[in-house]
């Protein structure tokens, strides 16, 4: 025991915690094609990193368990149902390790809100169990692990901003320049991601609606590499808005409230019901942050920026 020199014996002693901080998600656009035969969707998904963070902390324990703290902490399971706790479990299979974690979740991010909390957890655990037990997996492989918890994993490790073709798991980066401001409605109580689905294949079907294969917005990439939030906000997509006020009405009066106090853009972030608006700058979204407030059209209102990098040990 006692201090060591930096390369010295304590740097090869096992680790004794390992803490996380991961990012939350919005989709930029979010365009779903036709069913699959398999149940699920082709997407088009840009996926943006903001930062609303959970943070997760593992340390060895006797056995896997999980435990959640935060303010929406009890609508978060807290046994092998937890994403995270999956993750690790998934990890610990892969390398041939016993799964003796205790996992600490600090939410942040709002649950069943559309933001990825729940595959932003389980990429934290992946990270900080891959360095806990000293599994050295490459990126690509953590990613694969990734995909088979959820389709949204493998962007809460990577981060930033990109595109998501697949069920929204193949990613490649796009380029951004700067940063971009944003303010966030928070709804009371959760929407079901295979419900909004649902709901939108409802939607088109009793509309008679052709669907064709999703493409990548060319307006929204140039919007995103010239750094032009104006452009931004007037290229921001979610083929699942309909289907979410249709299941949440009261959505719609908080994106028209945003629009009339200046927000540059408004979507329902991904299966929502958490609705993203888009400032000109860091000190719009404190007056807008502050005037939807006013408005009482949220139970909470959250600011963030993005792009912030994926899973990343503190
Ligand atoms: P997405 O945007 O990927 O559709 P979401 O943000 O709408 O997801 P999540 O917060 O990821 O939804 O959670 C969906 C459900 O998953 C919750 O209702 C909860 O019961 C379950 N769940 C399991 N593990 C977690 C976790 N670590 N954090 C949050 N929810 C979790």
């Amino acid at each position: 025991p006692g201090s060591s020199p930096a390369g010295g014996p304590l740097r090869s002693r096992s680790v004794t915690a390992v803490s996380v901080r991961v990012p939350a998600k919005v989709n930029l656009q979010l365009s779903v094609g036709p069913l699959r035969d398999d149940g699920y969707h082709d997407l088009v998904s840009v996926f943006h990193a903001v930062s609303l963070f959970d943070e997760l902390s593992a340390e060895p324990n006797e056995e896997l368990a999980v435990r959640v703290e935060g303010a929406s902490a009890e609508e978060v399971p807290a046994d092998g149902d937890n994403l995270a706790a999956r993750a690790a479990r998934l990890l610990a299979e892969r390398i041939g390790v016993h799964p003796g974690v205790l996992l600490r979740i600090r939410k942040a991010i709002p649950v069943a809100g559309g933001m990825a909390g729940g595959s932003a957890d389980a990429a934290a655990a992946l990270v900080a169990c891959d360095r806990l037990w000293n599994a050295g997996l490459e990126p690509g492989e953590l990613a694969e692990l990734g995909a088979a918890i959820g389709s949204d994993v493998p962007f809460a490790l990577l981060g930033a901003t990109a595109v998501g073709l697949g069920r929204g798991e193949r990613l490649s980066p796009v380029p951004v320049k700067g940063r971009f401001h944003w303010v966030f409605a928070l709804a009371e109580g959760g929407l079901s991601t295979p419900a909004v689905y649902a709901e939108c294949d409802r939607l088109r079907a009793a509309h008679g609606e052709w669907i064709g294969a999703p493409q990548v917005s060319e307006r929204l990439t140039t919007a995103l590499a010239n750094g032009d939030a104006k452009e931004l906000g007037s290229a921001l997509a979610n083929d699942l808005q309909p289907a979410a006020i249709m299941l949440r009405p009261s959505l719609r009066r908080t994106l028209t409230a945003s629009r009339d106090l200046g927000a540059l853009g408004a979507l329902v972030s991904g299966s929502g019901p958490t609705c993203a608006f888009l400032a000109e700058s860091d000190a719009h979204a404190l007056d807008l942050a502050a005037a939807l407030s006013d408005a009482g059209v949220a139970r909470s209102i959250a600011r963030a920026y993005g792009p912030v990098p994926g899973a990343t040990v503190l």
